[in-house]
């Protein structure tokens, strides 16, 4: 038999802020290729595990692995170029810029350190750069927004460019926070949607979610977080069913 390969571990992670332990005992193997969903309450710790991941928060014991190299010490912008981003949370678009763009940008910035408007105007791998954004905006149904500022989009059209500029970025591991926090019904569904599309492409995806709802037509496989521990792990129908998952959700 194949063992799953492992592209992410949390091993012992414990997180204290003062008195409140916000992290016990946490294990997660995250494997690659998959959609692995973390749930959990509000206050269940899912976001400080997310910041534990990404290198903003340090653990106050236990490490993350990501394929093979330790995370734990790494600042985010190291942990970013290893091949890890996080969408949804630090959109960082040029409001001046065109969608076009600012699709274009992070590609130039990954390969070239800063971003600077004057690597518009030269080199063939521009022409790659820009082939790739013109596909990935009509994929996400952003064609006709092409040429518009990016500060002028709707709220939903600036979540679709971030994803495009995230997606640019060839990341091995893609970590989303809570993409449907605050959204009306519609917006959720076409967040969605948006998620079923980017499920069919390759690489690994986490998604921190309070909404069940939401994950069980992504996930693979889910982890629960109550109260700071991993509390269930498995495949969505035995999450679903399991009595442990349902009382965390009712307050039990
Ligand atoms: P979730 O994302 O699952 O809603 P969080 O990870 O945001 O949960 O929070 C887990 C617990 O840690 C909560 O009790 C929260 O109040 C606390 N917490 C989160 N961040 C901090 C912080 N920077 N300082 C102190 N307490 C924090
Ligand atoms: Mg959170």
């Amino acid at each position: 038999s194949t063992t799953p390969n492992i592209v992410l571990h949390a091993a012992d992670v414990f997180k204290n802020f003062g008195g409140l332990r916000a992290l016990s005992d946490i294990d997660l193997q995250i494997e690659e290729g998959k959609t692995h969903a973390i749930i959990g309450p509000n206050g269940a710790g899912k976001s400080t595990l997310l910041n534990v991941i990404i290198g903003r928060i340090p653990p106050t014991s236990g490490a993350v692995i990501f394929d093979g190299t330790v995370l734990t010490g790494k600042a985010p912008h190291e942990i970013n170029q290893l091949g890890i981003s996080r969408v949804f949370q630090t959109p960082e678009i040029f409001a001046d810029l065109s969608v076009l763009h600012n699709v274009m940008a992070p590609a130039f910035a990954r390969r070239d350190g800063a971003f600077k408007l004057s690597m518009f105007r030269t080199t063939s791998r521009e022409d790659e750069i820009r082939a790739e954004a013109e596909h990935l905006l009509q994929d996400f149904g952003m064609w006709e927004r092409r040429h518009d500022h990016a500060g002028a989009l709707s709220r939903g059209d600036k979540r679709r460019l971030e994803l495009c500029m995230c997606l640019i970025q060839h990341p091995r591991l893609l970590l989303l926070d809570e993409p449907t926090a605050g959204m009306s019904r519609h917006d959720t569904n076409t967040t969605i949607d948006l998620l079923k599309k980017i499920k069919s492409r390759g690489m690994t995806k986490v998604i921190i979610e309070h909404d069940m709802h939401v994950v069980f037509s992504l996930a693979d496989k889910i982890s629960v977080l109550a109260q700071g521990r991993i509390i269930a792990q498995g495949l969505p129908e035995d999450i679903r069913v399991n009595p442990d998952v349902k009382k965390a959700y009712l307050g039990g």
